[in-house]
């Protein structure tokens, strides 16, 4: 989140924002975050509710977000808003991104998160009341939002999360091997992986690693060529990965038996941590309507 969310910061920064955020992002000093999730919208996360009004010199900010990662320990937080009047109250439907310092009067965190796994992970949720903001702190022009979350956020963060899960799908098949290798039976003095279907079964699961990181790669090889057909396999990837983590992470669980079904096992950890990939935005299930949707040439919103 700090490196998607400053990808956000660097993408039309303004010469003060590059002094205030990015010199010290560069320099290990500020930690930012990104909190665009609302309870209201949940995975549709470009939709929000928190509106921005314009008063004199600054903006003020008002809303509710939910499942900020480094919610209460970053140094500031890339947000999204709609633009408010504040004549008639009527929301224009334009979407702004802006940074907002975690100093700002009127932030108020919710109580910290228990997860059921990610458990690193301090998501909470944050009460924005009437917050100032400098009008320095916008990001882009008033609007831009709908650009950075398919020019900046989708891209980074899809790859990042893909890396992320097939990451978890390769420990789960690496763990997997050693015990398999390493547990052997009393009565016969053979290791588990000397059994033919074992080997079958975890065959099965380094195809299925493979097959995720061919698509990684293919999706980040074309992502970096800006190739015009780079969408959908960025869309695909990080679905897949998911998938494939969960799968891998449950497969693991039955192939090295009872001692992995141990609380806090490092294969229950991993199950935990999988589960994530489907529910952080974009979910599986609406990557795979953009999929489809960007397939069949049917525009994606
Ligand atoms: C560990 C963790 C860290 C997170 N960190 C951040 C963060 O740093 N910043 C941030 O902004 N957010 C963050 N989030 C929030 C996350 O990105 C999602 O926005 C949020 O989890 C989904 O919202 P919800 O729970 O309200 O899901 P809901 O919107 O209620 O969705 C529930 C289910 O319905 C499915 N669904 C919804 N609509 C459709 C549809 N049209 N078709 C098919 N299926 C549909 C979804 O795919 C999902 O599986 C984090 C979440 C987690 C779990």
């Amino acid at each position: 989140m700090h490196c998607v969310g400053t990808a956000v910061l660097a993408a039309k920064a303004t010469d003060l924002q590059k002094e205030k955020y990015l010199v010290p992002i560069a320099q290990g000093k500020h930690t930012t975050s990104l909190a665009l999730s609302e309870a209201g919208t949940g995975g549709h996360f470009y939709i929000s509710a928190t509106t921005l009004a314009e008063e004199g010199e600054s903006f003020i900010v008002d809303g509710e977000k939910q499942f900020i990662t480094n919610g209460g320990h970053a140094d500031s937080y890339v947000i999204s808003t709609v633009a408010q009047d504040v004549a008639t109250g009527s929301q224009s439907g334009d979407f702004s991104c802006l940074v907002l310092d975690a100093d700002t009067p009127g932030l108020e965190w919710q109580q910290a998160w228990a997860g059921f796994g990610m458990r690193g992970n301090s998501s909470r949720g944050l009460l924005i009341h009437k917050a100032r903001v400098p009008r320095g702190n916008l990001l882009g022009n008033k609007g831009d939002q709908v650009w950075y979350v398919f020019e900046v956020i989708a891209p980074f963060f899809l790859m990042a999360m893909a890396g992320t899960y097939l990451g978890i799908a390769q420990s789960a098949v690496e763990a997997t091997g050693m015990h398999l290798r390493s547990r052997k039976y009393s009565h016969t003095g053979d290791a588990l992986g000397e059994i033919d279907a074992l080997q079958s079964r975890y065959a099965a699961m380094w195809i299925a690693l493979e097959k995720s990181r061919g698509l990684v790669r293919e999706a980040a090889s074309r992502g970096d060529a800006a190739h015009p057909e780079a969408l959908p396999f960025i869309l695909a990837c990080k679905a897949d990965a998911a998938e494939t983590a969960v799968h891998l992470a449950n497969e693991a669980m039955s192939l090295c038996g009872g001692i992995a079904y141990r609380e806090n096992s490092r294969l229950a950890q991993m199950l935990r941590d999988a589960r994530a990939g489907h529910v952080m935005a974009p979910t599986t299930d609406l990557l795979k309507l953009w999929l489809g949707r960007a397939l069949l040439g049917v525009p994606l919103l």
